[in-house]
């Protein structure tokens, strides 16, 4: 039985993470600031007696009591209209953030992991992207917040691992969806499936031919616990490697939705990505992991979660 401290364990992943070592059996520490997160996430684990919420903004000093052997660290705001609308708020999770984290897990001797991300390779020149592509990023772009913080965070987490001795593992995070995704995120598949189920206007920025290739959340979460309980340092890639264009993930999700909404075309916004795809030999490799869920499945069971909040049977 470990105690576990996630960092944005009211968010997205981290709520699916909270889930996740509860199950195991593992006591669970989650800080959280919800700024970009919401209790709603983990209400269910409320009243849990190993499970223990608190709200704290993670750029401050940590001190959490009794031993830890794991710090997850997935504090950030995470979509693209979030970190623009916090870039300050982004910039101090990704560094002062990750400092904290990282002094917390070595002040207990704890294993430390760093939720990363795709964006450190930016607007890839090289596709599919693996662990020794090194990105194409603007540092001063809208999108630069974000990157530059997690590139940070990652030179970070390797200063830790290389002059402290601590035991780090780094997951490059690619597209993830799935239940609890915030409804008005920003990103495209709640943005689609809100728009799909109400009617409106599906809104593809661009052409609609830039690609993601996008990850169900259980098989994220397995990916990571697998990545926790290796003996792997270096950085490595989770995400699922079936590339779509972002036109037709906005028709499947029509579809799926049986909607007669219409699909418009909006500027794409600077610094898009034009193509994402993880190369995941590594993951397959290193860790025996690799996604499981099809993306009909997955977006099916995603649109019955907005179903379910927006009310529509
Ligand atoms: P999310 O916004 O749902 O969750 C992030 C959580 O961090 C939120 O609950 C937010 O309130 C919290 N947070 C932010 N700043 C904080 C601070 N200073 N102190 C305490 N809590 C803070 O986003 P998500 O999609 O669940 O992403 C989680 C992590 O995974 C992030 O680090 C993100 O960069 C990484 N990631 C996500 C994806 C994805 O596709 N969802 C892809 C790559 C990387
Ligand atoms: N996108 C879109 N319409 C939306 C929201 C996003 O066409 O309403 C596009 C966006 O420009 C990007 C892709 O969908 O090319 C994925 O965007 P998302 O915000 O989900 O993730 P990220 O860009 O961080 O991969």
């Amino acid at each position: 039985m470990a105690k576990v401290v996630i960092t944005g364990g009211a968010g997205f992943i981290g709520s699916h993470l909270c889930d996740r070592f509860i199950a195991e059996g593992d006591e669970v520490i989650c800080l959280d600031n919800l700024i970009t997160g919401t209790p709603d996430n983990i209400a269910h684990l409320f009243g849990h007696p190993k499970f223990k919420f608190i709200k704290y903004d993670v750029t401050e000093f940590l001190y959490v009591p009794g031993d830890v052997d794991f710090v997850l660290h997935f504090a950030s705001p995470a979509s693209p209209m979030d970190y623009v609308k916090y870039p300050i708020q982004t910039l101090k999770v990704g560094a002062l953030g990750t400092h904290k984290a990282l002094g917390l897990a070595k002040a207990k001797g704890a294993r430390f992991l760093l939720a990363s991300t795709s964006e450190v390779y930016g607007d890839p020149l090289v596709h599919p992207q693996s662990e020794e592509y090194w990105g194409n990023v603007n540092p001063i772009g809208i999108r630069g917040v974000y990157d530059e913080a997690k590139r940070f965070a990652e030179a970070m987490t390797m200063a830790y691992h290389r002059y402290h001795g601590l035991d780090t593992r780094i997951a490059r995070i690619f597209n993830t969806y799935g239940p609890r995704m915030r409804i008005d995120d920003g990103r495209a598949i709640p943005a689609f499936m809100t728009q799909a189920l109400k009617g409106e206007d599906i809104t593809v920025f661009g052409d609609g031919s830039q690609t993601r290739s996008i990850c169900y959340i259980d098989d994220l979460v397995e990916g990571i616990f697998k990545l926790l309980m290796s003996d792997y340092v270096y950085p490595i890639n989770l995400g699922n490697p079936d590339e779509v264009t972002i036109l037709e993930l906005a028709m499947e999700i029509k579809e799926l939705a049986g909607s007669n909404s219409k699909i418009v075309f909006k500027p794409l916004p600077p610094d898009d990505p034009k193509v994402r795809r993880p190369d995941i030999t590594k993951a397959r490799e290193i860790l025996g992991w690799e996604p499981k869920v099809s993306r009909k499945e997955g977006l099916k069971k995603t649109l019955e979660y907005f179903k379910q909040k927006l009310g529509i049977d």
